[in-house]
């Protein structure tokens, strides 16, 4: 068997997903799924912050409404380490358009439309290196 691999991600629980009290079950599910959450921080993001994060949809015309609707109140940035963290994180989410997103994804059970789906998560391990530098401090992440 080929040894799967230990991947590290960066996943926001974005503002709908606090407001709809939906935190509690999507940790529950990447648990269970048998991810090792190694950072953990409530916090509020910065004009700059956003910025870098979504810096591939700068130019798009609903950019102001996604960085009005990620400053709407605290995020939940969590750092998740497992096998295969990337990819298999991404199916647990589902597609950015909550309303295609099958029943039983995160989007799909608990968002709402293209812009309030719930969650990030790195897209790739680059990515995923690049944004747990970009959220967390080397010393709020365990083990590293
Ligand atoms: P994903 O989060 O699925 O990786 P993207 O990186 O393309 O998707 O987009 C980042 C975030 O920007 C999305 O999760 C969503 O909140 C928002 N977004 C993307 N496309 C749209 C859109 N067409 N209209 C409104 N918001 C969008």
């Amino acid at each position: 068997m080929i040894p799967a691999l230990m991947e590290e991600t960066l996943v926001l629980l974005k503002p709908d997903c606090l407001e709809g009290r939906n935190c509690g079950e999507v940790l529950k599910r990447f648990e269970e799924a048998d991810f090792i959450v190694f950072g953990v921080k409530m916090m509020r993001l910065s004009d700059e912050v956003l910025r870098e994060h979504y810096a591939h949809l700068a130019d798009k015309p609903f950019f102001p409404e996604i960085q009005e609707f990620m400053q709407s109140s605290s995020v939940i940035a969590l750092a998740m380490r497992g096998d295969n963290a990337i990819t298999r994180v991404r199916d647990m989410v589902g597609p950015t358009d909550s309303t295609i997103a099958e029943k039983g994804t995160i989007r799909g059970d608990f968002g709402q439309d293209k812009m309030r789906n719930v969650v990030h998560a790195s897209d790739s391990v680059e990515n995923g290196q690049a944004e747990l530098k970009r959220f967390f401090l080397e010393n709020e992440l365990h083990g590293k």
